[in-house]
C-alpha cells in the first residue's frame, strides 16, 4: 500500500467515481430529483474505510449469480415472476450477447429467488433508495449457501422509479439473506434493477414474454432492462469504468485543447457505440470494446495481436466478433504504458445495428469503413482501472446544436482510407489503411522511438 497522501487521495476519489458513474441514468420521464438522489456522500465513513476495486486482471469465464426479487406493499403491480426474470436475462438475446463478446468462452448460471417484499415502503426510501433497497431484511431462503455464487443480483420492482442500474463493490453496502452479510468476505457485487412498468407493458393478462415488452425503445436487440442487466453485469467482472471519449473539437486529442472543451477529453459513456457508453438517447451500438475484451482475458493471441516495440509493422484487423480471426491490435507503448486498441465493426453484427433512423443508419455505416481506435492509459503504476476512450479520427467542432451543449461530435469516428493519426514520439503513428473485404482493414502502424522525427522512421515502409 503506498502512503502517499496524493496517491491516496486520488484513489478514494476514484472509487467515488466509479460507485457514481456505475448508475445508469435512462430517460425518466420527469423523475427531476433523480440524479441528485444518487449522490454518494463523499463524507461517509464507509467511503473512507473501504478499499477501492484495484486492478485485478485476470480471465474470467464463469460466473454464478444468485438473483432475488424486491417489491414493495406500496408498489403492486403486475410484474413477472422470479422465473420469469431469470429466463429473461439467462435465455436468449443476453445468453447470446455474452457468447459473442467473449468468443464463446463466458457463461453463467442464475438461480432465482423470491418475491420478497421490502420491509419499508419504496417511497419512504427516498432519497437514497438505490442504496436503501440493499437494507432488505426479509430475505430468508432455507438452506442457502452464498459461497455457491461470486455475485447477488437485487431486481427491485417499481413503477416509481426510472429504469437504472447500479454496480456495489464488496462490502460497500451489506447485504443479508437468513440475516447474515452475504456480500462482504469475497468479492460479490450486487446490482438493483429498476424493472418499471413505465416502459412495460403491465396490463391484461400477459404472457411472460409480453410482461416484458418494452414501450419506446426502438432499434435495439435488447430491452431496456436488458441492457441494464449487462451494463451492470460488466461493470461486476471489473470494469469498473465507462466506455468513455476522448476528444478535442476539431482537433486530435494529442494537440492543445480547445477553449470551452468540457470534460471531452474524458467524457464519461462518451463511446456510444459500447454497451458501457452511450447516453440513451443516441446510441450507435451494443458491443463491448476490445480493450475491455482484452481486460476480461477473451483475447489471447492469435486473436489478437500484440505490438510491444518500437518499429513499423502492418497488420490486418477482422469484424469485431469473429471467432477465428484476429480482432483486436493492442499496441503497448514502451516505457508509457499507455495502450492503443484497434477494432472493425461488422456490417452483418446485430449487436452494432440501430439503424432505425436514417441518419443512424448512415452514422453506423460510415463507422464501419474504417479502424475504431480506443487508447486506454497505463493502469499499473497506480493500479487503478482506467476507462477506455475512444479517439475520432476526424476530429470536428464539439457539437452545440440543440439538445447538445459542447458534446463531441463521434458521428464519423474510425479510421478510414487516407487518413492518418500521429502522436508525437515515443507514442504512435497510424495510416495507410486498406480494405482487405470481408469488413477487414489492414492498418500501418509505427511506434516512435523518443527521438523519432514525424513521418522519418517509416517513409517508404
Ligand atoms: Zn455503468
Amino acid at each position: 500500500m503506498n502512503s502517499q497522501p496524493i496517491l491516496k487521495n486520488r484513489r478514494r476519489i476514484n472509487f467515488l467515481y466509479t460507485l457514481l458513474l456505475a448508475v445508469v441514468f435512462l430517460p425518466s420521464c420527469g423523475g427531476g430529483s433523480a440524479e441528485g438522489s444518487n449522490d454518494i456522500s463523499p463524507s461517509d465513513p464507509l467511503l473512507v474505510e473501504e478499499e477501492m476495486p484495484v486492478v485485478q486482471r485476470k480471465p474470467i469465464f464463469k460466473r454464478r449469480l444468485a438473483l432475488f426479487v424486491v417489491d414493495f406493499l406500496d408498489n403492486r403491480q403486475m410484474f413477472p415472476p422470479a422465473r420469469d426474470i431469470e429466463k429473461n436475462l439467462e435465455e436468449g438475446v443476453v445468453r447470446d450477447y455474452f457468447s459473442d463478446i467473449s468468443y464463446g468462452q463466458f457463461t453463467y448460471d442464475i438461480d432465482s429467488f423470491g418475491p420478497f417484499t421490502h420491509q419499508d415502503n419504496f417511497t419512504s426510501l427516498y432519497p437514497d433508495h438505490v442504496q436503501k433497497v440493499f437494507s432488505i431484511n426479509t430475505v430468508n431462503i432455507s438452506g442457502f449457501d452464498a459461497d455457491r455464487y461470486d455475485l447477488f443480483i437485487l431486481v427491485t420492482l417499481s413503477d416509481y422509479e426510472f429504469e437504472a442500474g447500479v454496480t456495489i463493490p464488496k462490502g460497500y453496502l451489506e447485504f443479508r439473506v437468513n440475516g447474515e452479510v452475504v456480500n462482504s468476505d469475497k468479492r460479490v457485487v450486487v446490482n438493483p434493477l429498476f424493472a418499471g412498468c413505465r416502459k412495460r407493458d403491465c396490463s391484461g393478462d400477459l404472457s411472460p414474454e409480453d410482461k416484458f415488452q418494452e414501450k419506446d425503445f426502438s432499434g435495439s436487440p435488447f430491452t431496456l432492462f436488458q441492457r441494464i442487466f449487462i451494463h451492470e453485469f460488466i461493470h461486476s467482472l471489473g470494469i469498473w469504468e465507462h466506455a468513455n471519449s476522448r476528444t478535442n473539437g476539431s482537433r486530435f486529442d494529442y494537440e492543445e485543447e480547445i477553449p470551452n472543451n468540457r470534460e471531452n477529453l474524458n467524457y464519461d459513456y462518451g463511446n456510444s457505440y459500447d454497451i458501457m457508453g452511450g447516453a440513451p438517447d443516441y446510441h450507435y451500438g451494443y458491443n463491448l470494446n476490445v480493450g475491455y475484451r482484452d481486460w476480461l482475458g477473451w483475447l489471447k493471441p492469435p486473436r489478437k495481436t500484440v505490438i510491444k516495440d518500437y518499429g513499423c509493422f502492418t497488420t490486418t484487423v477482422n469484424p469485431i466478433n469473429s471467432v477465428d480471426y484476429t480482432v483486436a491490435v493492442e499496441i503497448v507503448i514502451p516505457e508509457k504504458g499507455d495502450r492503443y486498441y484497434l477494432e472493425v465493426r461488422d456490417f452483418l453484427d446485430k449487436w452494432d445495428r440501430r439503424g432505425h433512423t436514417s441518419e443512424v443508419q448512415k452514422i453506423v455505416a460510415d463507422n464501419r469503413q474504417g479502424i475504431m481506435v480506443n487508447k486506454k492509459a497505463d493502469d499499473t503504476a497506480d493500479m487503478v482501472f482506467t476507462p477506455t476512450l475512444l479517439l475520432d479520427m476526424s476530429p470536428s467542432p464539439n457539437r452545440t446544436e440543440k439538445g447538445y451543449e459542447g458534446e463531441p461530435d463521434i458521428r464519423d469516428v474510425v479510421l478510414k482510407p487516407g487518413r492518418e493519426y500521429e502522436y508525437d514520439a515515443p507514442d504512435v503513428r497510424l495510416w495507410d489503411v486498406i480494405p482487405e473485404g470481408n469488413g477487414s482493414f489492414s492498418v500501418k502502424i509505427m511506434v516512435k522511438r523518443p527521438d523519432d522525427e514525424p513521418h522519418k522512421s517509416c517513409a517508404g515502409y
